[in-house]
């Protein structure tokens, strides 16, 4: 079926409040059309991100209840390192409260200023703290991930010549380790495949590096390649995981992913005096190594959604959910980002409002035009969120893609609410000559996408369709 329908039934229902469009109006006038600054209560379809936003099973909410909270030696603990190893094979299970605080630990650990360390590429949070570290965070993609018409089945790919020439460039001395993103979050969750992970392994074990997943959504990546990858299509998810980690040296996990649980994350490693160090750190910042910034409950929450994620008809459907918005706007002549990744669409802003200036920030009208039209929130990613200034001139410079991204949360919106997203997208599409620009009045000296106001500039050219 090219299309599955929910593998699940619906036991408990969270009511959406509808909003009039006079009242997003008046939502979007307070929040200086930051979307950011929309209370969630006033969406109907929050497309705003895939993190913490899962519905977790009846099975991981009768975990909650079989919360062990003592201090130390949880049993939920036990059940969730033992799940862990069980997938990803590695020695060492060390939890952590998002993502984030694992690639903390790990990079305030191994990384020394000067350093670099290679991904395909970095996330924002494992840019900021391998930068934090003084250490620069390279991104080594194929090319191709940069062309949002270029159809290729494993767009996130590591380039493996350029991956070579930087380290014969930096020296093995000067790169502590080699990651791998899968999927690729930011180049529009595209999966890595097994050929490629196994090139890279060769050419670092040659070098003596040692390679780390950045793994938040494993089990979507691992569903790419039984789909896309000669040789895997009657391997069993967990056959795939377990042979892609098989070729690492261990991983970060951010659980608001592909954990399937709202809160949590982890470290898992081989290295024994790297985990001696990262858990003397963990027990300053975040807590005794048996619970790492949660409850014995979330843990087991994790524990279960963990082996929930592997299972097919589960993944059938949720990537078969994201490429259906894809399809229903890319047949009606919507541009998007091809081909669609695991976790989201993405609106190309530029063709979709041809008529508005970079300096009038056509991804970020676009979101805001489709919340007061629709009441549905996707996000910028563009020049509010990238643009940067030259520091000679102060002039800005525009990143090369202007786009919306329309994230779906896991297990959450039927396919009939997906189609509502597509057919109001369409319907926006047919009247974006209405559409104006936008106005920066505020930004913060940092991440300024999510303080940054705004205000509307009459559109540049209005006429009845
Ligand atoms: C979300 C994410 C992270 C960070 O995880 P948090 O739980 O948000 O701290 C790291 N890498 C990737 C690829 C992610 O998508």
């Amino acid at each position: 079926m090219r299309f599955p329908s929910e593998p699940f039934k619906i036991k408990v229902v969270e009511p959406i409040r509808r909003t009039t469009r006079e009242e997003r109006d008046r939502l979007l006038r307070e929040a200086g059309y930051n979307l950011f600054h929309v209370p969630a209560e006033s969406v109907y379809v929050d497309l705003l991100t895939d993190s913490g936003t899962s519905a977790m099973s009846d099975n991981q909410w009768a975990g909650l209840m079989l919360g062990d909270e003592s201090y130390a030696g949880s049993k939920n603990y036990y059940h969730f390192e033992e799940t862990v190893r069980s997938i990803f094979g590695y020695r060492y299970v060390i939890p952590t409260h998002q993502g984030r605080m694992a690639e903390n630990l790990l990079f305030s650990t191994v990384v020394k200023p000067g350093m670099c360390v290679p991904n395909n590429i970095h996330f924002d949070t494992t840019r900021a703290n391998v930068e934090h570290q003084g250490a620069e965070a390279l991104d080594v993609v194929i090319k191709e991930a940069y062309d949002p018409h270029c159809e290729m089945p494993f767009k996130g790919n590591m380039d493996l010549i350029r991956l070579e020439d930087t380290i014969n460039r930096v020296g093995r001395d000067r790169i502590p380790l080699v990651m791998l993103t899968i999927t690729n979050n930011s180049g529009g969750g595209q999966p890595v495949s097994m050929e490629n992970i196994r090139q890279t392994r060769a050419l670092l074990t040659r070098h003596g590096i040692p390679l780390l997943f950045d793994a938040c959504r494993f089990a979507e990546n691992c569903f790419f390649i039984k789909e896309r990858e000669t040789g895997y299509a009657d391997a069993s998810i967990l056959a795939i995981a377990r042979e892609l980690f098989g070729y690492g040296d261990g991983c970060t996990m951010s659980a608001k992913k592909d954990g399937l649980v709202n809160i949590g994350g982890f470290l898992s490693l081989n290295h024994e005096q790297w985990v001696q160090d990262i858990t003397n750190m963990l027990i300053l910042v975040e807590g005794f190594p048996t619970y790492g910034g949660l409850a014995g409950r979330d843990l087991e929450a994790m524990a279960r959604g963990l082996r929930e994620v592997l299972d097919e008809d589960y993944l059938r459907f949720r990537i078969g959910q994201v490429r259906y918005l894809g399809e229903l706007l890319d047949n009606a002549g919507v541009s998007i980002l091809k081909p669609v990744g695991g976790h989201a669409v993405y609106l190309n802003a530029k063709e979709f409002l041809p008529h508005l200036r970079p300096e009038e920030f056509p991804a970020q009208a676009l979101a805001v035009a489709l919340y007061r039209e629709h009441g549905i929130r996707g996000v910028e990613i563009g020049t509010v969120m990238f643009g940067k200034k030259d520091p000679a001139t102060g002039r800005t410079i525009y990143p090369e893609l202007e786009m919306v991204r329309l994230a779906i949360p896991r297990r959450v919106y039927t396919n009939m609410q997906i189609t509502y997203v597509a057919e109001s997208i369409i319907e926006l599409h047919r009247r974006r000559d209405a559409i104006g620009g936008l106005k920066m009045t505020y930004e913060a000296p940092v991440l300024r996408h999510f303080t940054a106001r705004f205000e509307e500039l009459p559109p540049a050219r209005l006429h009845p369709v």
